[in-house]
């Protein structure tokens, strides 16, 4: 694969870069932490004298019975003014492929890739139409890298590609835990749903030294050993998940249950899971403890996000749209530099299931 950080300014001068990012952020007002992440590459790029048309998706603009798009909210217009503000640069937008190719700004953003059908059918033909607006492609669009997309994948095919400087710091980051780590490894796991976390586990099942559960996600392995979830949130059909291994898998000892639901750990299993973490040298946290967003069943989450924060020796991958939510509610915490915090989602996930990802290996394939 090769890296745009490995280029040098000449290779950059006066070329027009197709950079694939990330603007599918629900509340581009409050989420800071994904914006920020964005803005070194389009720096780097700028800096050096290239010009940037950014692409990238926003919701999933559908198609009514009348065959109109709906493209409520799904515009990526706001972007122009928010990332002007950000890189105190104008900021132009592009609003379709046939607007004429003349950059009198520095920074431009193409319109919702997903206002064309090509888009998601990784279409050749439109890839290649998206190619001819620019020089060279960069992708630093990790969270989208797990869908076979045009702007993601076969674009690689029609011009010199590279991963920027976002994507390059997931992957090594997230490699960083996938192979020669140091033990013990824990893998925290919270959140919704096992199914969305199954390749995780199972790929973690032979190398994690401990998992601590909680969240909904316990709910079902309680149910999956026939024990009583009244009205939880859980997963019927999923079985056998807990079967093997049992002694690495420690689940809740107390909940927090409140009109026959469990909505968060307690706090015995808080001082259980808390001096696991603290001894610690590899960890993984995805998924929130308990239903966090009422203040009522936050408590779980908070302290093994400031006990996983403690740890100051290990190093820690974090990831998830709410488990990051809920770990930069709190201004307080301040990040070290052993804790890396994904922007990737469903695309960790499946990377940290050790499945290979459409965007990466286009990448790789023209290396
Ligand atoms: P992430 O996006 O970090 O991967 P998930 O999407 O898997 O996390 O799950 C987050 C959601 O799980 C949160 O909205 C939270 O309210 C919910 N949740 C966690 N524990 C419970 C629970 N015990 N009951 C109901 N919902 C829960
Ligand atoms: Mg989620």
């Amino acid at each position: 694969m090769k890296y745009l950080s490995r280029l040098k300014p000449n290779q950059l001068k006066d070329k027009i870069c197709l950079l694939r990012l990330d603007l599918n952020i629900e509340d581009e007002k409050k989420d800071n932490f994904r914006l920020q992440s964005i803005l070194p590459t389009i720096k780097f790029l700028t800096n050096r004298g290239a010009k940037v048309i950014i692409l990238s998706h926003r919701g999933r603009p559908q198609k009514t019975k009348n065959l109109k798009l709906k493209t409520k909210n799904c515009s990526l217009k706001p972007y122009v003014k928010i990332l002007s503000q950000l890189l105190k640069k104008p900021v132009r937008f592009i609003k379709n492929l046939n607007m004429p190719n003349i950059l009198t700004s520095d920074v431009n953003i193409l319109e919702n890739l997903r206002f064309s059908v090509g888009e998601e059918r990784n279409d050749k033909q439109f890839a290649k139409k998206l190619a001819s607006l620019g020089d060279f492609y960069v992708n630093d669009a990790f969270a989208v890298c797990h869908r076979e997309n045009a702007s993601v994948a076969v674009i690689t095919q029609f011009l010199p590609s590279y991963a920027g400087l976002l994507l390059e710091k997931e992957i090594k980051n997230l490699d960083s835990v996938m192979k020669g780590f140091k033990r013990p490894l824990i893998v925290i796991l919270g959140g919704a749903k096992v199914s969305d976390k199954i390749g995780l586990i199972n790929n973690f099942l032979g190398k994690a030294d401990y998992f601590l559960i909680g969240g909904a996600i316990a709910n079902t392995f309680f149910a999956s050993q026939g024990l009583p979830v009244g009205d939880s949130l859980y997963e019927p059909n999923i079985s056998n998940i807990l079967t093997s291994d049992v002694d690495r898998l420690i689940l809740p000892v107390d909940l927090v249950i409140h009109q026959r639901k469990i909505l968060d750990i307690g706090p015995e299993t808080i001082k259980n899971y808390q001096k696991i973490i603290k001894k610690a040298k590899t960890l993984i946290w995805n998924g929130p403890m308990g239903m966090f967003e009422d203040k009522r069943f936050v408590k779980g989450t908070t302290a093994i996000a400031a006990a996983i924060l403690k740890n100051k020796k290990a190093k820690i991958i974090i990831g998830g749209g709410e488990t990051t939510a809920a770990l930069l509610k709190d201004k307080n915490y301040k990040l070290k530099t052993n804790v890396f915090v994904s922007t990737g989602g469903g695309a960790m996930l499946e990377y940290l299931a050790g499945k290979k990802l459409p965007g990466i290996e286009a990448l790789k394939r023209l290396a």
